[in-house]
């Protein structure tokens, strides 16, 4: 989800956000200065047509499942028992988001298509959310790592797109470019201009630079352990930082 997505751990300030993730505003400064370099995007054809939300969320399964094999029960069980809406009602709800509904034992993923490239960049960081939301059930999870989750499961499509599903993926990819320009782009200057008060009041947004750079680590780090811990919830950001050399 991109936007309100908060719930009982949203911290009303900068200092707060950065205390709940131990992290200093010059280790985020350090964190988010590691981002890529921002290159153009080329404008790519759009496919005929693209595939329904269904196959969408199985795509992200198959290949969150090729990259983590070791979470292929928890994957499947994932794509099997999260109750997705692909056409919510868009005056309610026009954002995707995904949830635990504690009473029901329940993970609830939002997902509005528009039947573009977007489309499976949504539903795979929908999935991702709700892979962690199955594995953590009630243990709360720091914002950034939530999203590092979501955006993990955003790359790791784009790299296996090619062998699932060939036809769609230059469009995805420059659509997922483009994703990343507005992280280490506008969203980073933003993040960087408001560390510099600690009594800034939150934006959720400053958890997608932060977020999309430990994705990119996860997603090219050979070893697989720390990508695991993080959907379990089991890993803190300063150790992910140290697995990664963030
Ligand atoms: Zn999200």
């Amino acid at each position: 989800m991109r936007g309100a997505d908060l719930t009982r751990d949203t911290p009303p300030t900068m200092q707060d956000w950065l205390d709940l993730h131990g992290l200093t505003a010059q280790g985020c400064a350090d964190l988010v200065s590691h981002a890529p370099p921002i290159v153009e995007v080329a404008t790519v054809a759009a496919p005929a047509s693209w595939p329904e939300g269904a196959r969408l969320w199985a795509l992200a399964a198959a290949a969150l499942s090729a990259h983590l094999p070791d979470l292929a029960e928890d994957i499947a069980h994932t794509a099997a028992r999260t109750v997705v809406n692909f056409a919510p009602d868009p005056a309610r709800h026009p954002r995707p988001f995904t949830v635990r509904l504690a009473e029901k034992r329940m993970v609830y993923a939002s997902c509005p298509l528009s039947q573009g490239a977007g489309d499976p960049i949504l539903v795979a960081h929908e999935f991702g959310h709700a892979l962690q939301l199955h594995l953590v059930a009630d243990r709360g999870v720091p914002p950034i790592l939530r999203e590092t989750c979501a955006f993990l499961a955003e790359e790791v499509l784009l790299r296996e797109l090619p062998g699932l599903a060939g036809d769609y993926a230059d469009a995805v990819a420059a659509r997922l470019a483009r994703a990343r320009i507005r992280d280490f782009g506008r969203l980073r200057e933003t993040l960087v201009e408001a560390l510099r008060d600690p009594a800034a009041r939150y934006k959720y947004d400053w958890n997608y630079p932060p977020a999309r750079r430990l994705a990119l680590g996860l997603c090219r780090h050979p070893d697989t352990d720390a990508a695991m811990a993080l959907f379990h919830g089991r890993i803190t950001l300063g150790k992910l930082r140290e697995i990664l050399r963030l």
